[in-house]
């Protein structure tokens, strides 16, 4: 991800365990402009993968709430109180939120961090900072899009307008709890609709502290929801909801898939998906520069632990640079400071969840079994620490590309390598994959770069980097990877309409008197 904004300076970890253990996160569904617990008071416990302490209870939307949430949001939409306001007036509340969040970007990153088990680091200087930008880039836009007007005969005016859906469910994963709900939110806020955020059950905090500065930034009651809860209970009845228009989701393809049935059984509502990747990371012959490409190979997948939907999961090498090139990501891989959340020097955070955790440490196993060269892969615990979801950096060398390891997306931080000889071959095994979400090539040859890039399968292609990319580009898959696309101008696309307004002009000639 990114960097677009530095934090302030760097803060103790003492602080940082102290200002976690002072925190008392908001826990509460936002529905209708307040928070207030479930109909029938349920519960579900979040825990923090820094330790595998108790954090809080969270309450769980049941299917009364989400109908209420739902109902508030087509009501404001009705209302027109956001929907038709000025474009102007969104952008400016849509711009003090992202202002807001920026305030508070210390608590923000807090929660993000002891939820999620990102970095400390990673929450400040970019998980807040980018979707703070995210909300202010719709904010910015909206009032610089114009309609269209039909190529007609001059007896009539033809005007081709966009227009919000109504109401939106978005549905989301505990990855980039922040980044990705700003995806969604923003663009789909900022075109006049009305939202009802579904967090994942791992992570509902940082979206709950949103929804309390999304009230405070002035976005009326009813057009903001938020409604934590069980996947099948919470994000099915959205799902099914007939109020609701549209579906924006991120997250695994079996879920996704669902929504599709979802709707099909309900209202027929559009349904965007955002799914997996087993992106490839394919290293030509003729790389120049292998240090730096083993370094960005390696960020490419270890960040985050290996949690990033696009995280290039698979290095393609050749095989005349094969051996230069894992050992350098191996030793990338050793260098990395792998540790508590909480600590501003770390860089890799934990695995999100303990069901998460031994799913990862079991491709260990499978990759043994399938006879790969394992480097790394352990659990480890840092210092100080009794518990807590940790794996170092793994590599997978020797990887058989249709077999489990270089088919099925892991999610923790291990890489599977192939090894190819030429680039038709390179790129022919990085297709042979069920997803298609992102790839990269690197190569000294500027021909056989386009060439690639124009042959692999996915929705975004890198030459000679890995994951850099920014609000300005879109992004989605192909493929199982999904259908929706996420950033970038199109977004205004994924939650407006266009409307055909046809006006009669009769006889278009000037009146003589
Ligand atoms: P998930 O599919 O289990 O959950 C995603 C969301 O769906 C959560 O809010 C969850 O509560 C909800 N959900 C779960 N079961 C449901 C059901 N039966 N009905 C309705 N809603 C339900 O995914 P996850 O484990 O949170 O996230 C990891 C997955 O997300 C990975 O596969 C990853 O690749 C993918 N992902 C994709 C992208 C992308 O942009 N393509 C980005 C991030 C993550």
């Amino acid at each position: 991800m990114t960097t677009v904004l530095g934090a302030a300076d760097s803060i103790s970890k003492g602080v940082w365990v102290s200002r976690a253990a002072a925190l008392k996160p908001e826990t509460r569904l936002f529905i209708d402009g307040a928070f207030r617990p479930a109909h029938d008071g349920a519960t579900f416990d979040s825990f923090s993968p820094r330790d595998g302490r108790l954090l809080c209870t969270v309450s769980a939307a049941g299917v009364a709430d989400v109908d209420d949430a739902v109902r508030a949001a087509a009501s404001a939409f009705e209302r027109g109180v956001w929907s038709r306001a000025d474009r102007r007036e969104r952008a400016r509340v849509l711009t003090r939120l992202s202002d807001l969040m920026l305030e508070n970007l210390d608590e923000l990153a807090l929660l993000e961090s002891i939820d999620s088990g990102h970095p400390i680091g990673d929450a400040r200087r970019v998980d807040v900072p980018q979707a703070a930008r995210t909300v202010r880039w719709y904010a910015e836009a909206i009032d610089k899009i114009y309609d269209e007007i039909a190529p007609t005969p001059q007896s009539a005016l033809a005007l081709i307008t966009r227009e919000p859906l109504g109401v939106v469910g978005a549905v989301v994963p505990w990855n980039y709890p922040l980044i990705i709900t700003a995806w969604k939110i923003a663009p789909a806020l900022a075109a006049g609709n009305s939202v009802v955020l579904k967090p994942a059950e791992l992570t509902s905090l940082s979206a709950l502290k949103l929804a309390e500065l999304a009230a405070e930034a002035g976005i009326p009651a009813g057009v903001f929801n938020v409604v934590p809860g069980l996947g099948p209970v919470a994000g099915q009845a959205l799902g099914r909801h007939p109020l609701v228009d549209k579906i924006t989701f991120t997250g695994s393809p079996a879920v996704g898939r669902g929504f599709l049935t979802y709707s099909g059984e309900s209202n027929g509502k559009q349904v965007a998906l955002e799914l997996g990747g087993k992106s490839a990371q394919v290293v030509l012959a003729d790389t120049e520069n292998l240090a730096a490409c083993a370094e960005s190979v390696a960020w490419g997948i270890f960040y985050n632990a290996g949690q990033t939907c696009h995280g290039g999961s698979r290095l393609i090498v050749d095989e005349r640079v094969h051996d230069e090139l894992v050992d350098r990501v191996v030793a990338v891989g050793r260098t990395l400071v792998l540790g508590d959340p909480l600590d501003e020097a770390t860089q890799i955070g934990t695995i999100a969840s303990a069901k998460q955790l031994e799913r990862v440490l079991g491709y260990t196993d499978i990759a043994r079994a399938e006879g790969a060269d394992v480097h790394g892969g352990g659990r480890v615990r840092p210092e100080g620490l009794t518990d807590g979801y940790y794996v170092e950096p793994t590599v997978f060398d020797g990887v058989d590309n249709t077999g489990r390891i270089g088919q099925e997306e892991i999610f923790g931080p291990a890489l599977a390598v192939t090894t190819v000889r030429g680039a038709a071959e390179a790129v022919r095994v990085a297709n042979d994959s069920p997803y298609g979400l992102a790839a990269s090539v690197w190569t000294s040859n500027i021909t056989t770069a386009h060439a690639a890039a124009r042959e692999l399968r996915a929705g975004t292609v890198w030459v000679n980097t890995f994951d850099a990319s920014d609000i300005i580009t879109p992004f989605g898959g192909f493929k199982n990877s999904g259908s929706g696309r996420d950033r970038s101008l199109h977004a205004f696309d994924a939650y407006t309409a266009l409307k055909t307004t046809w006006i009669n002009l009769g006889e278009s000639t000037l009146p003589t008197d």
